[in-house]
């Protein structure tokens, strides 16, 4: 038996930097992982699939694709991962670790299935996530690859079929047809990333079926047969689909079982997440003679930084400063050409799971999330809107034509439960970026509370779209009011500038959040928004200028007091028009 402070189940991405952390600050640390030290994410997630990614986009052969990926993997070799938490002071213990005692693992050694018992006072469970099998009969007898098995293998199938239609799914469609494979996309539900808007998944299907791919929605896989050159697919409406291979990526599910969970009281069943606190605490677990954490896919997150972040706020409650996480701004993002980036909470998507999910919706993929400031299961459940529902039998190319014109509407209120958003869009094809990088599918949506002039949530689609939404996610979690972000000025020629177009058309409307928030309140609502700061008088006299004008006008475009006629000289000083790059 050796004692430790702290005790880490799952050296993944959240084990390992919790282990660290709390090494670093003096507590001792043992961690356990029957893997690779680092996790899915640095071996067989996210890396392999952005570096395939990245030499698809560079148009590089396969092969050497390949050997990039093995040199960004580091040949799935993680001896240097725990050489880093040796001089860390983090006791690494190979094999696999189960909850004997509230305060005891036991860890099978991998090598040798000798036992070793390890107590700890701090406990945190890590162990990530696995893949669910979906109920289609035959799947045992063909051959079919999980993702990880496929971001490990260098075999680039001649025909393949990847069975799933939400994150990973859609980046490695778009991969493996880069490189030449002949892919079919099966996806159950009527369109792609059905967490999201359908906006995203739609321009997602156009622009993976420009990459050469098939795609099949609103398809339910039924019955898979082994043939002399792979599988057949049988589709619920009859038809079949011949493959070298069948790549599942239909979801996961948290991972659980055989961890001993019970000795802790708990009761967990396939597929549900560890309710956890806002300080990453365990629900349910109070009173035993250990304190239990949790960080990671476990919880229900299906992202590396949510992981990331949620492994900083064990840490620092462990050690003893206190910290609740916030989940109000965790980015979704998919890394596919065009990309796609969420961010908060979108219309009818602000319902929450009690951690109860199957795992098998596609959003178990690296999927959405979604904020809530008790509860922090990430996975959300939303219904198909009436709207969504008729977009969705539009053809892809009608889609986009629909992206197009809807580009044009003012701000949408939205009604149902939680808070009213407002909704403006702007498409990427109407700035001088979209114009010379020829983009004419990305969109962006931004989603403001009109009731305190926030912004909620935003979605976009566009080339490196995480990169220039970042703002967005500092908005959001900052609570910096829609006025304010109005007004910040945007590099050209940028994808700033579709932003700058959805920002001002918020701020602008009858509708404007932050005018509703103006008129409820009567006085600007800085202290409500815990925004103070040196700048506040200055941000309060902007917005007075807006309610003010506000009562003039009822609908302007640019709501700030600039004089219109020297912004017009200006704009012809410089000689830039409009016509110049549409
Ligand atoms: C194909 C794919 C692509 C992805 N791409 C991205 C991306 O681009 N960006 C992004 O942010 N996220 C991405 N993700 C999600 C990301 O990989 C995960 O969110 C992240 O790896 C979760 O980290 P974790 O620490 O919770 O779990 P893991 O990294 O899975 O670590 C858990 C560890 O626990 C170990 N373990 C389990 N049970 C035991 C036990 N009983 N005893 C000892 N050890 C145990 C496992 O071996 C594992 O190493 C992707 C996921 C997939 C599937």
């Amino acid at each position: 038996m050796a004692a430790f402070d702290v005790v880490v189940l799952g050296g993944g991405t959240a084990g390992v930097h919790v282990a660290t952390e709390v090494a670093g600050g003096g507590k001792t640390v043992a961690l356990v992982e029957a893997g690779l030290i680092g996790g899915e994410s640095a071996y067989l997630a996210c890396l392999p699939s952005n570096s395939l990614l990245l030499s698809a986009g560079r148009g590089e052969p396969w092969e050497d694709a390949v050997a990039r990926r093995a040199e960004v993997t580091g040949g799935l070799d993680d001896s240097a991962a725990a050489q880093r938490l040796n001089r860390a002071g983090v006791q690494v213990i190979r094999g696999t670790g189960r909850i004997t005692a509230p305060d005891t693992v036991e860890v099978t050694r991998a090598q040798s299935a000798a036992t070793t018992k390890l107590t700890g006072s701090d406990l945190v469970i890590a162990t990530g996530s696995e893949p669910v099998a979906p109920p289609i009969e035959g799947l045992s007898d063909i051959p079919a690859w999980t993702t990880a098995q496929s971001l490990s293998s260098p075999d680039l199938p001649r025909r393949l079929i990847v069975l799933g239609g939400g994150p990973a799914g859609c980046e490695l469609t778009q991969m493996y047809a880069s490189f030449g494979s002949q892919v079919t996309l099966v996806e159950a539900e009527p369109r792609l990333l059905p967490g999201e808007p359908a906006f995203a998944g739609e321009i997602l299907a156009v622009a993976l079926r420009r990459a050469g791919a098939d795609i099949r929605l609103g398809s339910r896989a039924t019955k898979a047969e082994r043939t002399a050159d792979g599988l057949t697919l049988a589709l619920e409406d009859g038809t079949r689909i011949d493959a070298a291979r069948l790549l599942l990526a239909s979801g996961r599910r948290p991972r659980l079982s055989g961890l001993g969970l019970d000795v802790l009281g708990l009761e967990v069943t396939p597929g549900m997440a560890l309710p956890t606190t806002t300080r990453c605490e365990v629900a349910g677990t109070r009173g035993q003679r250990v304190r239990v954490w949790a960080a990671g896919d476990v919880t229900g997150t299906t992202h590396t930084h949510a992981s990331h972040y949620q492994a900083d706020v064990v840490a620092a409650n462990i050690l003893g400063r206190h910290r609740e996480a916030d989940y109000s701004a965790i980015p979704r993002c998919v890394f596919t050409t065009p990309s796609v980036f969420a961010v908060g909470t979108i219309p009818g998507g602000t319902e929450e799971t009690t951690g109860a999910g199957d795992g098998n919706g596609p959003d178990a993929d690296h999927g959405p999330g979604n904020g809530g400031k008790t509860r922090r299961m990430l996975r959300i459940a939303r219904p198909p809107s009436a709207e969504a529902a008729s977009a969705e039998a539009a053809s892809a190319e009608a889609a986009s034509a629909e992206a197009a014109s809807a580009a044009e509407a003012s701000p949408v209120a939205q009604g149902g439960a939680g808070p009213r958003l407002v909704t403006a869009r702007a498409r990427l094809g109407d700035t001088a970026r979209g114009y010379l990088g020829q983009d004419d599918l990305g969109r962006l949506e931004l989603y403001a509370d009109a009731g305190t002039g926030v912004l909620a949530g935003a979605v976009a689609v566009g080339p490196d779209a995480a990169s220039w939404m970042s703002e967005v996610t500092l908005a959001i979690r900052a609570k910096i009011p829609v006025a304010v972000l109005a007004d910040v000025v945007h590099a050209f020629p940028t994808y700033g500038e579709a932003l700058q177009t959805a920002l001002r058309e918020l701020a602008g409307t009858g509708d404007s959040p932050a005018r509703a928030d103006q008129q409820e309140k009567g006085t600007g609502t800085l202290s409500e928004l815990d925004m103070e700061t040196p700048e506040d008088d200055a941000i309060e006299q902007h917005q007075e200028v807006i309610a003010d004008e506000a009562v003039a006008s009822p609908r302007r475009e640019v709501p700030f007091d600039v004089n219109e006629a020297d912004a017009a000289e200006q704009e012809r000083a410089v000689g830039f028009d409009d016509d110049d790059y549409r």
